[in-house]
């Protein structure tokens, strides 16, 4: 393929993606196809000779739509939102574009000084403590890594290093494999499935520690489970706090865990993975209160920030620990730069870096931080206005409201809940999933989407009422209440209308 063909296959494939958005609220959530449908719609081989273009794109239409699960339908309400919009796109677009791989600064210097400014604006977005900026005097700085996984995972390597060397430093006889056969883990029974990964994978027990009623780590659990373990012989290492639970978006509290973690010598890292954009807005700030003692911080642009998949945005407050944990040094690698800017390969797991700093620029350049405070307020407004019209319906209720997403059931078994989803899910027309909250059986209702508007939440709930009309039956009660409702403003309304004719008369 030429450059020309080339100016013609990208234009039409803008247009193909422009069409698909412009489209996605028509379309049902969730695809119709079978496990397997994809392998009966292609040839066993590779083609011999090569096709056009334009067939590739049919194909597209022919093979992939139809297997896409819409996650930027605003009738998408499952997880937490993916991001996308049209700068971030763009921004993917011309790094591939490019096609630089950043393994040092001098393979490509625009990718990692990009990175570094990016990183500081987003950190001041969020009001991060200065000490976490790659700009303030300290050896703190950010990253961009691929996933928040990825991100506590290598937390978890940083901290044992860490570890390792402090008590080697106390007392040079120990062993480190004793030291690493004793590491222990940290984290609540609400944390994501990857904080728990991250301990498999890094061969340090991860702890679940029971959260309490509001689905928070609390101080007193942490502190337990820490002595249980000292008087065990074991050595805290790493504590993951969450800002924002997958299950309900719940807080733990900082103020509480971080004096503890750093008492104890414990990396603290904080995984606020989808919440974190909302600390762009100063009302939401106080939920991360206590960051200070955090020894690393983690948010995905990726989910709710409009930057697209992957894009998670790491910070810790000393860049030593990383390079000590990950830096292997080769001939061919030598840098030239005199440390005046970050060697990012000491910070991550790749050697290959990508420039997604550039998708990250576009977003913040184009939407501004007005544009990223906008969004954020929105969507959490749509949120609360789905919560009043779940607690407009005596047969449901509210179990959690945070942020974007709100977690409801149908009042009684949890069999009725579980029924409710399942013929929803069926329908394909809106994509919600299953929750637990107190050991209850709860719908995660999230706003995701940046396309979703009232209309859309109203659509969604409509649809959800409907099939609980064939699991409940509309409470008479509701009537009552309604018809009672509108006889006290009857009332009222007569009341002042005698007022007036009074005070006319009296004139
Ligand atoms: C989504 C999520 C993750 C996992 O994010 P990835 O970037 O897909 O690894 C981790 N923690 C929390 C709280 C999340 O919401």
């Amino acid at each position: 393929m030429d450059a020309q063909e080339f100016r013609q296959f990208g234009k039409a494939a803008v247009d193909y993606i422009a069409d698909y958005i412009e489209t996605i609220r028509d379309r049902p959530v969730l695809p119709s196809v079978e496990p397997g449908y994809l392998g009966d719609l292609l040839p066993k081989d590779p083609p011999k000779t090569g096709e056009s273009w334009q067939e590739v794109l049919q194909d597209v239409d022919r093979i992939i739509m139809p297997g896409l699960t819409h996650w930027h339908s605003p009738k998408f309400h499952a997880y937490y939102p993916t991001a996308n919009s049209f700068p971030a796109v763009v921004g993917e677009m011309l790094s591939a574009g490019f096609g630089c791989v950043g393994l040092s600064w001098v393979s490509s210097p625009a990718y990692t000084e990009l990175e570094v400014v990016m990183m500081n604006w987003l950190g001041k977005l969020l009001n991060l403590p200065e000490d976490f900026l790659n700009c303030s005097e300290g050896p703190g700085g950010g990253i961009i890594q691929g996933s928040a996984s990825e991100v506590t995972f290598i937390g978890l390597l940083a901290a044992k290093e860490k570890k390792v060397k402090d008590l080697l430093a106390i007392d040079p006889e120990l062993k480190e494999a004793d030291i690493k056969g004793k590491l222990v883990a940290y984290t609540s029974d609400q944390s994501n499935s990857s904080v728990e990964k991250s301990g498999l994978l890094g061969s340090m027990p991860m702890r679940l520690l029971p959260a309490d009623e509001n689905g928070k780590l609390t101080g007193s659990i942490l502190l337990q489970a820490i002595r249980e373990d000292k008087a065990k012989g074991l050595i805290p290492c790493y504590v993951v706090a969450c800002l924002g639970t997958t299950p309900t978006c719940a807080f733990d509290d900082l103020t509480e865990l971080g004096p503890i973690c750093n008492k104890e010598e414990i990396w603290l890292h904080v995984d606020a993975a989808y919440a974190g954009t909302a600390f762009a807005c100063p009302e939401y700030r106080y939920l991360m209160e206590g960051v200070e003692f955090a020894d690393s911080f983690n948010f995905n642009a990726h989910k709710w920030m409009l930057v697209n998949f992957d894009c998670s945005a790491m910070w810790v407050k000393n860049a030593k620990y990383l390079v000590e944990a990950f830096n292997v040094q080769r001939i061919y690698l030598k840098d030239n730069h005199k440390g005046l800017a970050p060697e990012y390969r000491h910070w991550q797991i790749s050697l290959g870096r990508r420039f997604r700093a550039l998708k990250l620029w576009f977003v913040l350049k184009i939407y501004g931080v007005d544009g990223i405070q906008k969004h954020v307020r929105h969507q959490i407004g749509l949120a609360k206005y789905f919560e009043e019209l779940v607690e407009q319906d005596s047969r449901f209720e509210v179990c959690t409201s945070s942020m974007g997403l709100v977690t409801f059931r149908l009042k009684g078994d949890d069999r009725l809940t579980e029924t409710l989803l399942a013929k929803v899910d069926q329908r394909k027309n809106i994509f919600v999933i299953a929750g637990h909250f107190n050991k209850k059986f709860v719908i995660r209702f999230a706003i995701c989407s940046r396309l979703t508007e009232k209309c859309d939440v109203d659509y969604s709930w409509k649809e959800l009422q409907t099939q609980a009309d064939e699991i409940v039956a509309p409470k008479l009660e509701l009537n009552t209440e309604m018809i009672i409702k509108k006889g006290l403003a009857a009332i009222k309304l007569s009341d002042a209308a005698t007022e007036t004719l009074r005070t006319e008369r009296s004139k």
